[in-house]
């Protein structure tokens, strides 16, 4: 994905990006390359998808230090393989109430382990007024008029450009390994946190 990222930006001109990294969660610490992209640029924000079960009230206090450029963001509960697939609404709305109990302040908009989603995940989900931050490959299978912000490189009269990453070293999509790609959109360039980004229009891939 970097290769077609960096294709859809870098021309010089401000662009509206939406940047955000998976998996953030003790031993997962990413701050200190974020900050340097914050030095970089001022305007400079991210979400952060964080994983409930698995952050120290130490890591959450450390993030929430920086909540005037920093959202955390639900990812999943434990990041257990397929976990969300288990879920029922009723145990989708209780996992949420649990992360509000790890970390109150958590925005409301969640992201599958694995972008693995169901049914009975997105109406838990709408009932407790928790937008999803979406693969376009779920587009199908997302309810009409669920608020949402989806993934994908390309999308049809797209106003952001989009960009996803995770804290750790991942495919060449991790923080420190394609730092490159994070500090490419030019200086002065507007960011927007997922929540900031979302809709409940669905959206077209373009060319996938
Ligand atoms: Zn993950």
């Amino acid at each position: 994905m970097g290769r077609e990222a960096r294709a859809n930006g870098g021309n010089g001109k401000p662009q509206t990006v939406v940047l955000d990294f998976d998996d953030a969660c003790d031993g997962n610490d990413g701050l200190a390359p974020l900050l340097r992209l914050r030095e970089r640029d001022p305007g400079f924000k991210v979400t952060l998808f964080a994983i409930p079960a698995r952050c120290s009230d130490a890591l959450l206090k450390q993030y929430d230090a920086h909540r005037d450029w920093l959202q955390l963001s639900i990812h999943g509960w434990r990041h257990a393989r397929h976990e969300c697939l288990a879920w029922t609404a009723e145990e989708t709305q209780e996992k949420i109430a649990l992360a509000r109990g790890v970390y109150p302040a958590f925005a409301p908009i969640f992201r599958a382990t694995n972008w693995e989603m169901c049914d009975e995940v997105y109406a838990g989900l709408k009932q407790c007024g928790v937008a999803v931050a979406d693969h376009i490959r779920n587009i199908e299978i997302m309810p009409d008029d669920m608020p949402h912000y989806i993934y994908n490189v390309r999308l049809r009269n797209d106003a952001y450009r989009r960009m996803h990453g995770h804290i750790q070293p991942f495919n060449g999509t991790g923080l420190e390994e394609a730092y490159e790609l994070w500090s490419s959109p030019p200086v002065g360039s507007t960011y927007l946190w997922c929540t900031e980004a979302t809709t409940a229009r669905k959206e077209l891939a373009v060319g996938r």
